[in-house]
């Protein structure tokens, strides 16, 4: 079993504050992970930093297959296999859809037909046709984005996927699709780490394991039985079992009451 992606020791702080305290994980080849964390535990963080979003003050360690992760610059971590899906795609006017795919594409050295046969392949799959005109997440619906960062993911076939939220903003049945589009994906050459708040999307996925994340680190790694526990008592059932204080309140999206609303809010 070897491993797609190590973190060890992470501590990330931006403006003096410190938001990742020794942060470790480690994912194999053919795995797919979910980081459960409430709001403003750091989980989008982890996301940049391991990309290579600059102004973060870092220490540890962080490699992809075993090649060191922070010695790169952004796209040499891409070309290397990594892709971040992000919480808020950006809307990139006067970028269409299909140009930015074939540009990628081709930076990640594929060749022109490969990528044409990727983009017909991926674009029925996914339901995106429509969208391979138009700019890049212009006007889409939260839903379409989060379909369209799924369709990239498959063209471009990385080796280590993080998925910031791929999951909010969407309805019930949005969320079922994009769950059974993670596990279809999975092979033995991707590992993917799925970063959530919410466990409603644990009941169409099956991780092979689930790291709960508060306050910059990872309190408790296990299987269902931690999706299960959140379902029935969110991240204060966490926190009592642990003796973890509480610093901040979650807000209201995570009160267990409101934790497995079906009704998707807004981005
Ligand atoms: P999550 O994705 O788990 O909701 P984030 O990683 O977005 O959490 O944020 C973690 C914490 O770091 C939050 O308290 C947030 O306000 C803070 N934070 C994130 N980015 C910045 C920044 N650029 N400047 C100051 N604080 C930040
Ligand atoms: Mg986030």
């Amino acid at each position: 079993m070897s491993i797609a992606l190590a973190v060890s020791d992470l501590s990330v702080g931006i403006d003096g504050k410190q938001i990742l305290d020794k942060f470790s994980i480690e994912v194999p080849f053919g795995e797919v992970h979910a980081i459960m964390g409430p709001n403003g535990s750091g989980k989008s963080t982890l996301c940049h930093v391991l990309t290579g979003k600059s102004g973060y003050q870092v220490k540890g360690a962080a490699s992809l297959g075993g090649d060191d992760l922070f010695s790169l610059d952004v796209d040499e971590r891409a070309r290397l296999g990594l892709l971040q899906s992000f919480q808020y795609p950006t809307e990139v006017a006067g970028v269409r859809l299909r140009e930015f795919m074939v540009e990628a594409g081709e930076e990640s050295g594929l060749d022109t037909e490969e990528i044409a046969s990727r983009i017909e392949t991926e674009s029925v799959r996914f339901g995106m046709g429509a969208f391979l005109e138009r700019s890049l997440n212009t006007d889409l619906s939260g839903g379409e984005k989060k379909r369209s960062e799924i369709f990239q993911m498959a063209v471009l076939r990385p080796k280590v996927a993080l998925l910031d939220e791929i999951d909010s903003g969407l309805d019930i049945d949005a969320v079922k699709q994009v769950a059974e589009a993670v596990e279809e994906m999975r092979s033995p050459d991707l590992a993917v780490l799925m970063i959530t708040h919410y466990s409603r999307i644990l009941r169409y996925l099956s991780p092979d394991r689930i790291h709960v994340m508060i306050d910059g680190r990872i309190v408790d790694s296990g299987g269902s039985e931690l999706a299960e526990e959140l379902e029935s008592g969110g991240y204060d059932s966490v926190r009592q079992r642990l003796g973890i204080e509480k610093i901040i309140e979650d807000g209201p999206m995570q009160k267990p009451a409101d934790f497995f609303t079906e009704t998707p809010f807004d981005l």
